[in-house]
């Protein structure tokens, strides 16, 4: 089953959509399977890393900044490529097994919308297969 979801994203920065992939396979009844969360953007990605310090998120964005500037060499005339970029490197899918009705996540693990060029209006896509 899938299910779209929205999102208003601000600046650049990692927004954290557990609760609505969780949703998600609560809305479906499934108890075993897995979860595919997919972003349907070329400058935004999808990730799964630690929601219990903040600073965690934030220092990815901060690398992920130092490690892929905005160049004047890029070509791309909309001139954010240093997003898309960034969203190939992150990748736009995660997939998350399912066990019992509930989504197999470490007690550290939160699965993060990632905005590489905000703020925008955007939506990804939950599929459960169970
Ligand atoms: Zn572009």
């Amino acid at each position: 089953m899938l299910y779209s979801y929205e999102l208003d994203t601000g600046q650049e920065g990692f927004y954290e959509i557990t609760d609505m992939v969780r949703d998600a396979l609560n809305k479906s009844g499934t108890t075993s399977g897995c979860c595919l969360v997919y972003c349907v953007h070329t400058t935004a990605g999808v990730t799964i890393n630690e929601n219990a310090d903040p600073d965690v998120v934030h220092d990815l964005m901060f690398a992920l900044d130092k490690t892929f500037p905005d160049r004047p060499e890029f070509r791309h005339q909309e001139g954010n490529s240093a997003a898309h970029l960034k969203s190939s490197v992150i990748g736009c899918s995660v997939t998350v097994p399912i066990q019992d009705g509930h989504l197999i996540l470490g007690t550290w693990q939160g699965i993060y919308f990632c905005e590489f060029d905000g703020p925008r209006h955007r939506h990804f896509a939950v599929e459960i297969m169970g």
